[in-house]
């Protein structure tokens, strides 16, 4: 996809603090954090949103959590705790369409979310 951000991200043609990468995923720094820790993790593959997951993705889904884990880990906050946000479509806030995990910690969290 030419035009998504977060593919040129993943292809290195706009740059990020990337702090994971593998042959499926990147992660990297939010531009705009919101906690001391603001990760995204997004698979390489394109597709929009959670509700465009192709069919067979439950993997590449799964994996996606297992990859948070592993990063929160890294980063100090497994223990402490952290969260792990998938926002899809209009109403949950989503700005960019390209699937991205994001993973937040290193302070208190409230609960709902605004
Ligand atoms: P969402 O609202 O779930 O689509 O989140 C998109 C996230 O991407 C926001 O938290 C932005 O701060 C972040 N973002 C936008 N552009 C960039 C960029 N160039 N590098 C890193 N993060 C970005
Ligand atoms: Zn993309």
């Amino acid at each position: 996809m030419d035009n998504c951000l977060f593919c040129r991200i993943a292809k290195k043609e706009i740059p990020a603090k990337i702090v994971y990468e593998d042959e499926k995923f990147l992660a990297f720094e939010d531009i705009r954090p919101q906690a001391p820790v603001h990760i995204l993790i997004i698979p390489k593959l394109h597709f929009a949103s959670l509700n465009e997951a192709p069919e067979g993705s439950e993997g590449l889904l799964g994996e996606a959590l297992v990859r948070a884990r592993e990063i929160a880990r890294s980063k100090g906050i497994g223990a402490s705790g952290y969260r792990v946000v998938l926002n899809t479509a209009r109403d949950s806030g989503q700005e960019v369409l390209h699937i991205h995990f994001h993973l937040l910690g290193g302070r208190r969290m409230s609960w709902p979310p605004g």
